[in-house]
């Protein structure tokens, strides 16, 4: 099966995952990834704010300079758009950069709550701070997005820190939270991240918890 989409009759059961990290830590690359190999539905809540802000939506007015300060949404407003983007979907999900915050994280437990389905693992990318820094400056310099600027990531660090790092408590108090080191080639992260899901979805029973 390795490199292979997993139908959902293969998985037998749904696969929910939460994508962790700091902000440069390739969540967005593994998530891709991950959600072709497990056949998930990739839900990346900063994709879908700057396609508002893309679109000039008033939504995408309202958080436009957020964004560009690199400072977090409001958790309203994430989760709403959330909420719409789950309504019809049937897949699994892989969700990159949600929850952010522990009021998403609790929120996000509601969602999955009336939708029958529920979380199977968080997976932290690990990657030391000046790995980061080094890779949001060659990003700066290829991609030219607004918000990634030096400048920009060390607001974006801060509010990790400060909102998202909490996170981490949350789900390790059931039992779901995951590290794997991002260091190394993409394909070796990818690997370990693949071995981890199949550890946490197919081979832990509720007694392993
Ligand atoms: P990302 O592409 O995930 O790095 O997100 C880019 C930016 O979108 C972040 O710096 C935030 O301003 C905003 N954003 C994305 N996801 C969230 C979230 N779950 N909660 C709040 N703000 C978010």
């Amino acid at each position: 099966m390795k490199g292979d989409t997993m139908t959902p009759s293969e998985t037998a059961q749904q696969i929910n995952i939460v994508m962790f990290g700091a902000p440069g830590a390739g969540k967005g690359t593994h998530a891709e990834l991950l959600a072709k190999r497990f056949g998930l539905f990739h839900l990346s809540t900063g994709d879908l704010l700057r396609a508002e802000v893309k679109a000039g939506t008033d939504l995408g007015k309202r958080i436009q300079d957020t964004i560009i300060r690199g400072e977090l949404v409001d958790d309203d407003t994430v989760v709403e758009l959330v909420n719409q983007k789950l309504a019809n979907e049937k897949r699994g999900i892989i969700f990159d950069g949600f929850p952010r915050t522990v009021q998403q994280a609790s929120l996000l437990d509601t969602i999955l709550q009336w939708t029958g389905g529920e979380l199977s693992c968080v997976l932290s990318i690990d990657v030391p701070e000046e790995e980061l820094i080094r890779r949001m400056n060659e990003r700066a310099r290829l991609l030219h997005r607004s918000d990634d600027t030096i400048e920009t990531f060390c607001h974006r660090l801060e509010e990790y820190h400060a909102k998202t790092e909490p996170v981490v408590e949350y789900y390790r108090q059931y039992g779901l939270f995951v590290s794997v080191s991002g260091m190394g080639a993409i394909s070796e992260t990818n690997e370990r991240l693949i071995e981890s899901v199949e550890k946490m979805v197919f081979f832990s029973s509720p007694d392993d918890q």
